[in-house]
């Protein structure tokens, strides 16, 4: 690609024993050779490491001691030449010596360029280079591992296979089309076809179950803390923040991204609602009524709704256990300290069956309860293995729901007999948007696969 030649800092911002930039494009040794004072780059091998020092030509004065790694394409992260130059003296000599490459001819890479090159450059799809985004804002562990699974291309190599499997059963029905002289190719039946469209089905709904779990790992599970005034809701919520390892996520260089707060729990992240706009409104009744409070119970994922152990239940109290009768919440008992004067078994019977735990915030009683009755919400009757594949990507959760459609259009087409050359095009669209999802959606591309899996030339 004709394509100018980028750098940028590749480790993290910060102290650091060694910093590393990385230059990508058909001049980066050219361009690292002229700061570069060591072994002749344009000599040494490919995926060799070389002493040297980093010297400004301009004033020769000397920048840093380095470790040069030459890569040559295509055998590289980008597809292109990379240049990688590690430095041992921080974060001053790191940005100096990648000033002196801009000085030099390169250009400072915008975010994510190196993967969007990779991607231009076809050494990885769009799945896998969502995934590598994705692991740069992983908010968790398990956020983290996710990402790196989609990196390593197991939901690319999933999404392939149903491909594969549509393409066959089109490709068969192809073949007795065109060429129906071609006996050996065998018949393919309205049950054949039904089998098959069923089992992709079958695979996609698995997929789409288990992207509610992906997205909340991404993006946190949105959680709103409700309850009267003075039951606890502030302290709760200070508690969390400290206990939990709270996760501020600012990305540098990406000035649209708000700061939120998220607080980590057993590895799931929740992201924390601003309720302080419903908590000033003193009046319980008009606060229900607020607009404001209904969209915080829109929105959350998930609700921690705080009562006072030391008090009757309110009407107030009713008033919100009617209004979050269908969500999903976790009913809090705070204040476990002081006397009991909750009936709990009016609690109980509203919580219809929700975990209810006891609490004193106060003295740091009932937060593992907690933690664990929120761990285990989210990781409810669903595989906390390993190895898992979940669609986490708004993008490809949209093409799956597309692509479920058409597939359930298919089989009721099916069902009620339609010819199977027009079945076949709900089949075709499927295959289509599973493409969009890695990135491969050309129909030309059809062709070329059709043919190429059942060489008719022969
Ligand atoms: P909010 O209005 O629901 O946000 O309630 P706050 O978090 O501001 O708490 C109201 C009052 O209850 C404060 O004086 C807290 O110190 C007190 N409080 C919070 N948790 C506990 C607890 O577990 N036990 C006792 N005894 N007091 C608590």
């Amino acid at each position: 690609m004709g394509l100018d030649t980028i750098a940028a800092i590749s480790t993290p911002i910060g102290e650091g024993a060694i910093g590393i930039v990385r230059l990508s494009g058909p001049r980066a040794l050219e361009i690292a050779q002229m700061v570069y004072k060591g072994a002749d780059l344009f000599k040494v091998k490919s995926h060799t490491i070389h002493y040297g020092k980093v010297i400004d030509p301009e004033t020769n004065e000397l920048v840093d001691e380095v470790m040069t790694t030459v890569m040559l394409a295509p055998r590289t992260y980008t597809r292109e030449d990379v240049v990688e130059i590690n430095c041992h003296g921080g974060i001053v000599a790191v940005n100096r010596v990648l000033e002196l490459l801009l000085a030099n001819g390169a250009r400072i890479a915008e975010p994510g360029e190196f993967t969007k090159r990779a991607f231009l450059n076809g050494r990885i799809d769009l799945s896998q280079a969502e995934g590598v985004m994705d692991l740069i804002r992983a908010k968790t562990d398990k956020a983290m591992s996710v990402a790196v699974k989609q990196v390593d291309g197991r939901l690319s190599t999933l999404i392939q296979r149903l491909r594969n499997e549509l393409i066959e059963t089109v490709a068969h029905v192809e073949v007795n089309i065109d060429y129906p002289e071609y006996d050996d190719v065998e018949e393919m039946t309205h049950d054949l076809m039904n089998t098959k469209t069923k089992e992709v089905h079958q695979e996609i709904v698995r997929l789409l179950q288990v992207a509610r779990q992906g997205r909340i790992l991404r993006e946190g599970i949105k959680t709103g803390i409700i309850g009267r005034p003075n039951v606890g809701k502030s302290s709760l919520m200070n508690t969390l923040v400290q206990e939990t390892k709270a996760i501020v996520t600012e990305i540098p260089g990406t000035t649209r991204d708000t700061i939120e707060e998220y607080v980590n729990v057993r590895g799931v992240p929740l992201q924390l609602i601003d309720t302080a706009g419903i908590r000033e409104t003193e009046d319980i009744v008009e606060r229900i009524g607020v607009e404001r409070s209904h969209q915080v119970l829109k929105e959350s994922d998930l609700l921690l709704f705080v009562l006072n152990y030391n008090e009757p239940l309110t009407e107030d109290d009713k008033k919100l256990f009617e209004a979050v009768k269908d969500l999903q919440a976790v009913i809090i008992l705070n204040k476990t300290d002081l006397p009991k004067k909750i009936n709990m078994k009016e609690v109980e019977q509203l919580s219809m069956g929700r975990p209810i735990i006891p609490m004193s915030i106060l003295e740091d009683e009932g937060i593992d309860e907690l933690e664990n009755a929120i761990a285990k919400l989210f990781y409810a009757g669903e595989v906390d293995s390993g190895d898992f594949t979940y669609v986490s990507n708004a993008r490809h959760i949209q093409l799956l729901k597309e692509a479920k459609r058409h597939l359930e259009d298919a089989m009721e087409a099916l069902e009620m007999n339609i010819p199977i050359d027009i079945v076949q095009i709900d089949i075709t669209r499927t295959w289509e948007l599973l493409g969009e999802i890695i990135g491969d959606t050309a129909s030309e591309a059809l062709i070329d696969q059709l043919f190429s899996q059942f060489c008719l030339g022969k």
